[in-house]
Parts: C-alpha cells; structure tokens; sequence
C-alpha cells in the first residue's frame, strides 16, 4: 500500500528559507520591491531551480519562477515553492504583467548578469517603477557558505582528488596534454561530477609558463614538469585545485622554484582566518616571493571564493577588500611563471573558522611526493 498522493505545495526546505529571508533583509535596505534575479546560479541558490531559461523574482513575500516551456517539469520539481510562470513571448511581458498586479517602486536586476538589451526592455517594462542596478545582494550571500554548502564542496574535492590519484598512475611517457585532461575529466565523472569545474589545466614544461594554458598535443616526456589545475562539479558546487608533478625526475631549477612556492603558500594558509582582510592573505604569499626573487614571477592574485561558481567571493588579491568570515570557502593558489621554463602552482581549497581554517583538500604538496613514474 502507497501513501496518497498529495497535491499538496511542498513547503519551502528551511536553507533556503534562510536565504531568501537574508535577500529580503538587503532588498528592504535598498528600498528594492522586487529583485530580477537573472544569474544562473543565484537562481539555484534562491529557488532551487537548474534550468537554463529565465528569471526568479524575489518579492517582500513571493518567490516567482518566470521561464520557458522546456522547463515546466523541471520548475515543478525543483522548485515548487516558487510560483512558476511559464512564459509565452519574452521576460518583460511578465515582468509587465506581474508589475500591474504588483505595483512595484524600486526594481532591481543584475546588471553583471543581463544584456544591455534585456536591460532597456525590463525597464519599460516595469515602468512607472524604477529599474535599478542592484547592489550584488546574492554574490555576498553567497561569499559565507552554510553548512550543507561546505559538504557540497568536500564532495566536489573528494571526487576530484581520487580522481587525481588515479590519473597520476596512468600517465604514461608518450601521453599528450590533452589526453592527461581526458583521462581526468573521465574519471572525475566516473565518480559522480556532472562535469569538470572550468576546463582542465595540464601543462607540460614551458607551456606552463601560461597560467591559463589550454591542453594541446605537447607529449610527455622523462623529466618533464607537469602543471594540472582542475576541479569537479558535483550537486552544483565546484572543486579547484593545482599540482605539479614530475616525471622521474625533478631538475633543480623546479625544484627550486617548488620549493618557494610550497613556503610561500604554507605562509599564505597560516595567514587565513576569519577577521583578517583578504589582502592581507595575499600579502603574506607576495611578500616571500618577493624576498626570493619571485616578486614578478607571481603575476596573478593568491586566490579566490569557490561555491557554485568557481570564481566568487572573496577575491584574495593585492587590493581585495573583503574581510574573511567564518563559512567562506576560498582557494590559495600561489604560482611563479618563468617563460621558457614553465610554472609551478600549488593551490588548495580552504574553509575560513573562526579559529583560523581547515584546509579541505588532502592531496600530499611535499616535493617528494610529486614524482609520478610515467
Ligand atoms: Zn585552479
Ligand atoms: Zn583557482
């Protein structure tokens, strides 16, 4: 015998709940009525929902889910708490319709997240209301993690890391950066991600000279320096995370430079913890760099927010302005680039206590335990 059915709204689970009582406490301070969220992701993380077409509205008491045919069963599912309006013609006829029904001041939209386009249309749309480009309510919501958020992301490193583990021990002499990256990218969703978290990073010798290179056909060789900068996304949250590894053989130039980057990304952690200013966590990895002669191989910021985006808040750079709490989830990533030689980078995946932090990702950083047999 089954339960009965019940049509029945399913109540709204209490984080995001939480959330959206926290959006309207910043929505009422910005005098906002409404709030167009256009974001993919801050949708997921109001409402639920996954879909690719559309908007959420936030109200002082309704959540609507304005999106397209394709995703009527999608909206239902995911999010039934919300008011779904499936959409027949395009975003500002609904957000017309709903502005009569509502006669709304103060609309705000996410500038960062729509066209200027979508932008002139909402406008007229919601007059006499003003649109107005809101603060980044959702992106520093999101910058603390809750508590699921944080089991989220272990997840999404566990899957990474033994995914790593595994493709340190097939990769052979011969291989090609972009069969490293398949491999991984394979094996990560083997193991549940939905997909990598940015396209993989595997580098070989100079070419990780580029922080951003891209995997191309350059072969493995014995004595090579290999830099992979990966990640997973599972259940939404992303992973990121970079190691070297050498095949063989370490030559004394990498180990020098590795050697730097590990003291300077220890400093680095140890510099984490809830009250003191981003910048500050930056300074401690530049500073050391700089004393060993590294100042301008480190061209780019120690590190950065991880959630469902793999870049948000807060930015860990030279001028980032953001003081760590207890709940945010953030990235030390410290590299030194040399053209013509290549690049080391070590980051990991840190969550701010209110002690000082945990490091969530495992993999060994030791030198010794970075040599792969190939
Ligand atoms: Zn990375
Ligand atoms: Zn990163």
């Amino acid at each position: 015998m089954g339960m009965a059915r019940r049509k029945t709204k399913r109540a709204i689970p209490n984080h995001l709940a939480a959330r959206l009582e926290r959006c309207r406490a910043r929505m009422a301070d910005g005098r906002l009525s409404a709030y167009v969220v256009s974001a993919p992701t801050d949708q997921f993380y109001l409402a639920g929902f996954t879909g690719e077409d559309g908007v959420v509205v936030v109200t002082a008491r309704r959540l609507y889910l304005v999106t397209d045919g394709r995703f009527t069963i999608q909206a239902a599912r995911e999010a039934p708490w919300a008011k779904a309006i499936i959409r027949k013609a395009g975003i500002g006829a609904e957000l017309s319709r709903l502005q009569l029904r509502h006669r709304w001041c103060r609309v705000g939209f996410q500038a960062e997240h729509a066209t200027v386009k979508q932008a002139a249309i909402w406008r007229k749309a919601v007059s006499p209301a003003r649109l107005t480009q809101s603060k980044p309510i959702t992106a520093e919501l999101r910058n603390r993690k809750d508590p699921a958020e944080v089991v989220a992301i272990r997840r999404a490193i566990d899957v990474a890391e033994a995914a790593f583990k595994v493709t340190c021990r097939t990769v052979k002499i011969g291989m090609t950066e972009r069969q490293v990256a398949a491999r991984l990218e394979f094996e990560m969703q083997k193991r549940g991600a939905s997909g990598p978290s940015f396209p993989t990073i595997v580098a070989v010798g100079s070419n990780a000279a580029l922080p951003h290179a891209r995997p191309g056909s350059r072969r493995i060789a014995s004595g090579s320096a290999i830099l992979i900068d990966w990640g997973a996304t599972v259940d939404g949250y992303r992973s990121d995370l970079t190691r070297v590894v050498f095949v063989r053989t370490i030559r004394p130039q990498f180990r020098r430079m590795y050697i730097m980057v590990h003291e300077a990304q220890r400093r680095a952690i140890a510099a984490v913890s809830s009250g003191v200013e981003a910048r500050m966590v930056d300074r401690a990895a530049r500073s050391y760099l700089a004393s060993v002669g590294y100042g301008k191989a480190f061209t780019h910021s120690t590190g950065h927010g991880l959630g469902l985006d793999v870049h948000e808040g807060p930015s860990l750079a030279r001028r980032g302005s953001a003081t760590l709490e207890a709940g945010m989830v953030v990235t030390v990533e410290p590299g030194v680039y040399v053209p013509g030689v290549g690049g080391v980078r070590i980051e990991d995946d840190i969550l701010v206590t209110g002690s000082g932090c945990e490091v969530l990702s495992t993999l060994s950083t030791n030198l010794d335990d970075m040599v792969i047999r190939g």
